[in-house]
């Protein structure tokens, strides 16, 4: 059995899901097949909750009705018969409803995580209608049903499992299934998701799950590029990836996989191909778990950073002072992602200012505390780097130009990160692309 799982814009428009039923339909391999919203919808989905959060009624019902609108013409074009329209038309007349309702009672947390639901739950539901209009036999595996995560936010993967399992053998006859990507229910029961992106993260915890053969996360691009596109013009599909590139090019920042997407399929060695939706003669990337190829692969980026120095003369050479200034940041659930330390001083670097004041509160009575905000993370990755003689003569001679602020290396053989001012990303991507890959 393989998982096939569609993003955004490989289903964000009524031909790319007829090219996704035709994907799905090319061999007799049984799949479950996970979709993301339309692209475009969990942003919107996002901008109506922030208006009802902030109590702007109106805004929030334009936006609901600008959505509907959109999903009335897609629903012309997905569909042809009489019964299929009326039948994809009932299924957007049934999550509007809910928005509309929403409109009418006050705005929770809870009530944030059913909204952003929404998406999902209406383009796999849609792509159901189309491949019954069209004949193609299949199920639809209600994600809330088996995904879950644990009062610490983690999908659980052996009770993701157990259910997934249950649910698969009361359908054994069946060898299509459908599901939604990144929705969830969390320890309350509640409708919960996966983080934003998190359609992959289901991708490879249902993979994983059923120990499949392989899990395809189809896409708008070719596969892992060696460099950001989206900010460097000329860049290059990566062939391979072990398991634990892809995870530190992911989690520093290459938008293409969700940031914790790989550990589900590493565990169980479930190989992880990027595909291109819209053109799937390509070869792609696979993600597997060894690679014979030594040095740097790729450069990505992570933005939205804030560095913290504690200075403190007197207790860093004592031991304890170290655990003590983690213990700060694990009582505030705040993951650090560099570190460096020298005879005075620690720097460390968060992603997320959720709980800074108090964070600097609680390390104030250790030493000097100073802060940089808005500064990013780049991250080279590549196979053995710390061995490849020439990777990090290449990787400074490039930044001779960039102010770096912190130098990671070592830690891991897959990475050599260096924290710059967000201001210089463009320019160190550009020079690493040059300098690093002769691009
Ligand atoms: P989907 O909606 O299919 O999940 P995403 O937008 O989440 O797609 O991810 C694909 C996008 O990731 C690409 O269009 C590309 O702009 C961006 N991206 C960022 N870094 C990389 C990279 N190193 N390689 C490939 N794509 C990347
Ligand atoms: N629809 C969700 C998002 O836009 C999940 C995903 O696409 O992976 O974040
Ligand atoms: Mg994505």
């Amino acid at each position: 059995m393989k998982v096939m799982k569609f993003g955004g814009t490989s289903v964000g428009k009524p031909e790319r899901m007829h090219q996704v039923a035709q994907l799905i339909t090319k061999d007799n391999e049984a799949k479950i097949v996970v979709l993301s919203a339309l692209s475009g919808t969990t942003n919107t989905l996002v901008a109506i909750s922030d208006s009802l959060a902030t109590g702007k009624r109106e805004n929030a019902k334009q936006k609901i009705d600008e959505l509907e609108a959109h999903y009335r013409n897609f629903v012309k074009e997905l569909v042809v018969t009489e019964a299929a329209r009326a039948k994809a038309n009932a299924v957007v007349t049934e999550h509007f409803e809910f928005l509309n309702i929403i409109l009418k009672i006050s705005f929770s947390e809870a009530l944030n995580k059913d909204i952003l639901a929404q998406g999902e739950l209406m383009s796999t539901k849609m792509f159901s209608v189309y491949l019954e209009e069209k004949e193609i036999d299949h199920m639809l595996l209600p994600a809330l049903e088996f995904m879950s995560i644990d009062a610490n936010e983690e999908p659980n993967l052996s009770a993701i499992s157990q259910k997934l399992s249950a649910l698969l053998q009361q359908n054994a006859a069946k060898k299509l299934f459908i599901t939604q990507g990144y929705i969830c229910k969390n320890a309350r029961g509640e409708v919960d998701n996966l983080k934003r992106g998190g359609s992959d993260y289901t991708a490879s915890l249902v993979a994983a799950a059923i120990h499949a053969s392989v899990c395809e996360i189809w896409t708008d691009i070719d596969g892992m590029h060696n460099n950001d596109p989206r900010v460097v013009d000329k860049t290059v599909p990566i062939d391979v990836l072990s398991f634990d590139e892809a995870a530190e090019l992911a989690y520093f920042g290459a938008k293409i996989l969700h940031p914790t997407c790989i550990w589900p399929a590493q565990q169980t060695n479930v190989p992880v191909k990027l595909l291109n939706t819209m053109q799937p003669e390509a070869k792609g990337t696979t993600i597997q778990e060894n690679v014979s190829e030594e040095g740097p692969k790729a450069v990505a980026a992570k933005d939205g950073i804030i560095a913290i120095n504690i200075k403190s003369s007197r207790m860093l050479l004592a031991y304890g002072f170290l655990r003590k200034v983690f213990e700060v940041f694990e009582k505030y659930k705040t993951p650090i992602d560099m570190i460096t330390t020298s005879e005075v001083a620690v720097s460390v670097t968060i992603d997320s200012d959720a709980h800074l004041a108090e964070i600097i509160k609680e390390l104030e009575p250790f030493g000097t505390v100073e802060l940089d905000k808005d500064q990013t993370i780049v991250s080279i990755v590549g196979n053995e780097l710390t061995h490849t003689a020439d990777a990090i003569k290449k990787v400074f001679d490039a930044l001779a130009p960039v102010p770096v602020r912190m130098v990671s290396y070592g830690g891991s053989k897959h990475n050599i990160s260096i924290l710059i001012p967000a201001s210089y990303k463009k320019q160190t991507l550009q020079l690493l692309n040059k300098g690093v890959f002769g691009l």
